[in-house]
């Protein structure tokens, strides 16, 4: 590999076709699928939403039984491994494969078998009546079963100057901006495996990396930390805490308060990367289906079904202990074989012919 492809970044999505991108700034957000033009309601035997690994096997397996669903997949489709880098753990990938790239495999798989994929965000659900209703960017969805699969999102510090300079300098998503910060200094925080792989995959581009953990250990994976700690270009600040972040314009540094020793220091450097966790996306839910103390969506345990007979759940939505990519894809494939078996007691709500089946070969 020579020098120059050993700095700049991998592109995950070449060679694919993929609509899983931000739209740019100021862009419409018309959504992009079955959208009806008479504004007749779009209907489709299974609603899945969210287009990550659980959303999209969801649609793999719903398609495969062909009850044709239609994914709202948001504004911004793929999930968290769009701002992954290197995924190692996913079974069938022994040389590793690129988040993004991983999420546009999914997709075309999901769409070979008569998946519609919809880049719109859901903003608001009726769960209440059948056929079950939702709404994404001004069009009306109706669905006899709904599978939610709409997963996490970045979590961050909560200080003034970190919003001040997101941006900035300040980030969640070492993948989109690593590039900016080529031989700069930049910290990273967090003590997960998110953090220690930000931490090492922005040693591509900066000149060093400080990792920044409030306790003394880590909790993310001991090979993880074995190659965090072993790095010549990482500086381990345990027991530190983020007070504050330092610029004006753009991050100039940032001060570090002690839980272990009184006094704070202040460490020099041009970007921060946030990596600290994440929040179940299930707020357009709040109201229909049950939560657990953080949040999280509940399942009745034994499978994907909720509270709603109809509508499951798959996912990092309802998942805070395991979060990995494969356990997603996993419950993507439960809740469409919950979501068919149930169906197959059911009698359709959708307007005849409106209800799937039709598309799917
Ligand atoms: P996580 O495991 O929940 O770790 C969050 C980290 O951020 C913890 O170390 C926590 O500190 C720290 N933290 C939380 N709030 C903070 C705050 N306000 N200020 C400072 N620090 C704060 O989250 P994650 O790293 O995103 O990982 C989530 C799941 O995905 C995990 O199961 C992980 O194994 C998995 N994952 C796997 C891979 C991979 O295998 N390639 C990559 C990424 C994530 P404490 O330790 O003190 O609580």
């Amino acid at each position: 590999m020579s020098d120059d492809t050993a700095t700049k970044p991998k592109n995950p999505l070449a060679g694919l076709n993929l609509t899983f991108l931000a739209p740019a700034a100021g862009a419409a957000t018309t959504p992009v699928g079955p959208a009806t033009t008479s504004g007749e309601p779009v209907s489709a035997r299974v609603v899945i939403v969210g287009s990550g690994p659980a959303g999209l096997t969801a649609a793999i397996y719903a398609a495969r039984a062909n009850l044709a669903p239609t994914v709202i997949g948001g504004v911004v489709g793929g999930g968290q491994l769009m701002i992954t880098s290197e995924v190692e753990n996913y079974p069938g990938f022994p040389d590793g494969i690129q988040g993004p790239e991983l999420m546009g495999l999914f997709k075309a798989q999901a769409e070979r078998f008569g998946a519609k994929i919809v880049d719109a965000d859901v903003d608001r659900v009726d769960l209440g009546v059948r056929p079950f209703r939702l709404w994404a960017a001004g069009v009306e969805y109706h669905a006899d079963a709904v599978i939610v699969a709409t997963g996490a999102e970045a979590l961050w510090l909560g200080l003034d100057s970190e919003t001040r300079l997101r941006g900035r300098g300040v980030s969640a998503c070492a993948t989109c901006d690593g590039f900016f910060f080529r031989d700069k200094e930049i910290a990273v925080v967090g003590g997960g495996d998110s953090a220690l792989e930000e931490a090492l995959y922005l040693t591509h581009f900066a000149s060093k990396v400080h990792l920044i953990h409030r306790r003394d250990a880590f909790r993310g994976s001991k090979i993880m930390q074995d190659r965090v700690a072993s790095h010549p270009k990482i500086e381990l600040h345990l027991n530190r805490t983020v007070e504050e972040i330092v610029g004006d314009e753009h991050v100039e540094a940032i001060r570090l308060g002690k839980t272990d020793q009184p006094g704070d220091e202040t460490l020099t450097l041009d970007g921060v990367f946030v990596a600290i966790g994440h929040r179940p996306n299930a707020a357009v839910f709040h109201g229909w289906l049950e939560t657990d103390e953080k949040g999280y969506l509940r399942t009745d345990g034994a499978t994907t079904a909720t509270k709603i007979e109809g509508v499951f759940v798959a996912g990092d939505v309802d998942d805070s202990r395991y979060r990995q990519a494969v356990t997603a894809a996993g419950e993507g494939c439960r809740a469409a074989i919950d979501a068919e078996r149930w169906l197959e007691g059911q009698e359709s709500h959708l307007p005849s012919g409106a209800s799937a089946g039709t598309v799917a070969g």
